[in-house]
């Protein structure tokens, strides 16, 4: 149903926006998600969630045990080099498509009483917290809100700062296959200038996904398949695992950087459009729905008026400086130990890997955080 005026607006329907329109929701808060796309979709990505978000997904109503989700608690990394070390991971995680996931939460969102606007555009926001804000849409007329919340991920569409920061584009690939590793395992195979993770999903399927260097695909003429041949195949593990029929993809994703975001100015940002941790780590799912547990305390405080709009962004401020860049940062340094120059000590370092699970453990160990 419309309304004059919604208490809170989120700009992108993906995990961190849906997750955080469900507590509002619940709360009683008049909730409206504005998601440019449709559900359910497929998005690249490697689809493998920490289980430091698992009793948090479960407390949003998602149903874990119906989704037929493997749990993974091995860790395999093999490199082009030939080396191959495995550990176990102390806190590991289950595999569940986003194709699922996504669609999950935004039928609990409305089930709680959100408005979830598919193949809605924001383009662009005026207001704060003191005037409200006015949403423009594309093809939806404009609507209204007390606060305005910004989950449009890493490509933020309302926070341009963003852009200028882009360093070394990426871009990422994403397959379901129908044969991968043990259900009890994530593995990861190095390539140059490249990554590619394997775990399995729901219902028996594999999900498949890599990032590169947006100049390693550029000199192979933009061809993924060449690029494949080519380049990832220099690591056997992971040409053996590319003979796996291909159930869906290649989806694609560029121009993206890792690290903090520009401050978005008289609104909120949540998820990756606050920051983007390598997903080497396997977290940055767990970053949105930890900063939207985080925001929703704070909406909640703000819009039964117990704290006022400056001691809001105060907070939201704290959270982004703090925690949050920690977690990036060292998100960012494990993925540069990936890519140690000269070649000769990235070989040194998959070598030692290969030769002692502990330090494969302890670096697993620092890209994981504590239970939401
Ligand atoms: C290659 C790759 C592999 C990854 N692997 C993993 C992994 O294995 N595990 C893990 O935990 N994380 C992984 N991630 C990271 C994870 O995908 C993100 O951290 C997570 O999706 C962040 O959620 P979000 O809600 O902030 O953004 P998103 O999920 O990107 O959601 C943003 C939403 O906003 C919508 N939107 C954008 N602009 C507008 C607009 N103007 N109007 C309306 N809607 C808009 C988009 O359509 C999208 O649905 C990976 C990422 C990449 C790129």
């Amino acid at each position: 149903m419309a309304q004059d005026q919604y208490d809170i607006a989120i700009v992108g329907g993906g995990i961190a926006g849906l997750s955080l329109a469900i507590q509002c929701a619940r709360a009683g808060y008049q909730t409206i998600v504005f998601e440019k796309e449709s559900y359910p979709k497929h998005k690249v990505c490697g689809e493998y969630i920490s289980n430091e978000s698992r009793s948090f997904l479960l407390d949003l109503g998602l149903p874990l045990s119906e989704l037929d989700v493997p749990f993974i608690d091995q860790f395999v990394l093999s490199s082009h080099h030939g080396f191959v070390s495995s550990c176990r991971l102390s806190t590991g995680g289950f595999g569940l498509s986003r194709f699922e996931l996504d669609s999950q939460l935004a039928n609990l969102a409305q089930k709680a009483g959100a408005i979830v606007m598919t193949d809605t555009k924001a383009l662009s926001v005026q207001g704060d917290f003191v005037a409200g804000y006015r949403i423009e849409t594309l093809r939806q007329g404009t609507f209204r809100s007390k606060l305005l919340i910004d989950a449009s991920g890493r490509n933020s569409a309302l926070n341009k700062s963003n852009k200028s920061k882009i360093t070394e584009a990426w871009i990422g690939v994403k397959y379901h296959l129908d044969a991968g590793p043990d259900s009890n395992v994530i593995e990861i195979h190095t390539f140059p200038d490249g990554y590619a993770g394997v775990s399995k999903i729901e219902a028996n399927k594999y999900c498949f996904c890599y990032l590169t260097k947006a100049s390693g695909l550029k000199a192979c003429n933009s061809d993924i398949q060449l690029f494949e041949e080519k380049v990832l195949s220099k690591n056997l593990r992971l040409k053996a695992r590319l003979k796996a029929n291909k159930l869906v993809g290649p989806i694609t994703t560029s121009q993206f950087y890792f690290g903090m975001k520009g401050e978005g100015g008289s609104f909120n940002e949540i998820g990756d459009a606050l920051g983007f941790i390598p997903p080497l780590t396997g977290n940055g799912m767990s970053l949105a729905l930890r900063s939207s547990k985080i925001l929703f305390e704070n909406v909640d405080e703000l819009l039964s008026a117990s704290i006022d709009a400056a001691t809001f962004h105060k907070r939201c401020d704290e959270y982004m400086k703090g925690y949050l860049k920690h977690r990036v940062s060292r998100g960012v340094l494990l993925q540069n130990l990936l890519f140690l120059k000269p070649a000769a000590l990235n070989k040194a370092l998959m070598f030692l890997f290969s030769k002692s699970p502990w330090a494969l453990r302890m670096m697993s160990n620092l890209a994981v955080g504590k239970t939401i």
